[in-house]
């Protein structure tokens, strides 16, 4: 038993992505800065994308329709129609913006590629995702193009399961612990864990110190040679 497949996450861990929300919630603040203070304005927009994870689910078009009904929330109903054309074009911005890769991206794909099969294992958006990746370039280097909508652990045995894939062959590598490792460890995977700069709220959770098939690494210039030991490790002990 080795490793023969590494799953990589897309947002915040190949091109950064949590940045351009950050972005937009201030220039949010900034636009109903006559309506409320900058802690309610914050607090109805985060309560409302809460609210609307589960129905619009993630990405950059839910976002705007939270923050059209929380513009309209937070002004009392009575949102000026200059709003929602300022909102509408603030998401559109977040979409149309360029991709931009995490330090060293390119040069670790490139070295994964040659020695495992690569899948991209994506959250959110179909439409917004493939345009994210066909806006990185990396495309090539994966084998296998996997947007979900979201990931737990049933989506990581049917992810297996549709690669002909042993868990134990398999290493799923992100920066949400929620996501990517988390669900992924309950499916027997081995997960790493690489640290964002900002975690979204949602996506916090503890790390799972003790398990042995968790790792972590501060930066993906480290991830081949961690995914070189694991594969030793995994196969002295299989
Ligand atoms: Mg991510």
């Amino acid at each position: 038993m080795t490793i023969t497949t590494i799953g990589l996450d897309g947002d915040d861990t190949l091109w950064h992505n949590e940045k351009s929300f950050r972005e937009a919630e201030q220039h949010f603040v900034q636009l109903l800065e006559n309506c409320a203070d900058k802690e309610t304005i914050e607090n109805v927009l985060f309560s409302t994308i809460s609210r609307n994870i589960g129905l619009y689910g993630y990405g950059f078009k839910p976002f705007t329709l939270s923050m059209i009904e929380a513009a309209n929330l937070i002004c009392k109903r009575t949102i000026p129609s200059h709003l929602i054309k300022e909102i509408l074009s603030l998401g559109r911005g977040m979409m149309e913006q360029p991709v931009k890769l995490i330090d060293n991206v390119v040069e670790i794909l490139e070295t994964l590629h040659k020695n495992y099969r690569l899948l991209l294992v994506s959250k959110g958006d179909l439409v917004e995702q493939a345009r994210k990746l066909a806006k990185s370039g990396l495309a090539d280097y994966f084998d296998r193009i996997e947007i979900v909508s979201h990931k737990d652990k049933a989506v990581y045995e049917e992810l297996l399961k549709r690669n002909g894939l042993n868990a134990k062959n398999f290493v799923m590598v992100g920066n949400s612990l929620k996501s990517d490792v988390l669900p992924a460890l309950a499916a027997g995977t081995f997960a790493v864990y690489i640290p964002y700069e900002i975690t979204w709220i949602h996506e916090m959770a503890d790390e799972p110190y003790n398990h042995e098939g968790y790792f972590k690494v501060e930066k993906i210039a480290l991830l081949p040679p961690l995914v070189q030991a694991i594969s030793s490790q995994n196969n002295g002990v299989a």
